[in-house]
């Protein structure tokens, strides 16, 4: 299994990766199903140049691409989460559902595949991570070793922040929970969750749609003729970057 981990930090908004492989234990029995997929490359040539840019800049873990390969997941909100934010992961998810090719979510309350946490405390939520720097956020992967589907996925959200903040955080993990694994530092003409000016936006309050551009990702992503992984080279001939 392969660990990913997503941290962060409140200033410079950095990604860390920790990756761990146990040679023994769970080894998927692989993506032999995906393997004779034929994807047609016209179908993939509309998006704008910025758009499969920003696609490049997302959708990678060590150059291959990751996901669900599932029509359902479950997950669970567990901590200190107020009424409001609640509703607001419960309609982001519902929201997310309802784009093409993404899996229908359901709610349940323990052994969920997405587990959304907002520990008790700062401190709490320190201990959560091996770093000792301040954090809004972060998520940790698990993947199949060589498959690279993605298994379960944590969510922990820092206790005190602004609703704002949690929001904005909140969508910003979901993604990587989802596969979208980058963090785009090119400038591109549209706000995406993954990209600072949304996590450090300065509009009074987001709504939980998530930005078009991670729209378009996901689906992109969860297309049903794109393979769970998929080499960032193979990717780019397929959106026809030089
Ligand atoms: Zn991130």
């Amino acid at each position: 299994m392969d660990t990913l981990v997503y941290m962060e930090q409140l200033k410079t908004h950095r990604l860390f990766y920790k990756t761990k492989y146990f040679v023994l234990g769970l080894i998927p029995l692989l993506c032999l199903c995906n393997c004779n997929t034929q994807v047609r490359e016209d179908e993939y040539l509309v998006y704008t140049k910025a758009e499969k840019k920003y696609f490049m800049e997302a959708l990678f873990y060590n150059g291959k691409t990751t996901k669900w390969n599932s029509t359902s997941l479950t997950f669970s909100i567990e901590g200190k989460f107020t009424p409001s934010q609640i509703e607001f992961i419960m309609n982001s998810l519902e929201f997310i559902s309802a784009l093409k090719g993404l899996p229908k979510f359901e709610r349940v309350e323990s052994n969920a595949k997405i587990r959304i946490h907002m520990p008790g405390s700062d401190k709490g939520f320190e201990s959560s991570n091996s770093s000792d720097e301040k954090w809004r956020g972060f998520t940790t992967s698990k993947l199949g070793f060589l498959s690279r589907e993605l298994i379960l996925s944590e969510i922990f959200v820092k206790p005190t922040l602004t609703d704002l903040e949690v929001y904005t955080t909140l969508h910003h993990e979901l993604l990587h929970a989802l596969g979208l694994s980058g963090h785009p530092k090119s400038k591109f003409p549209f706000s995406s969750a993954l990209g600072v000016r949304y996590f450090y936006t300065l509009e009074p309050e987001i709504s939980p749609e998530i930005p078009e551009i991670d729209c378009k990702a996901l689906m992109f992503l969860y297309n049903k003729k794109i393979p769970v992984k998929v080499a960032q080279t193979d990717v780019s001939i397929l959106l026809g970057i030089k």
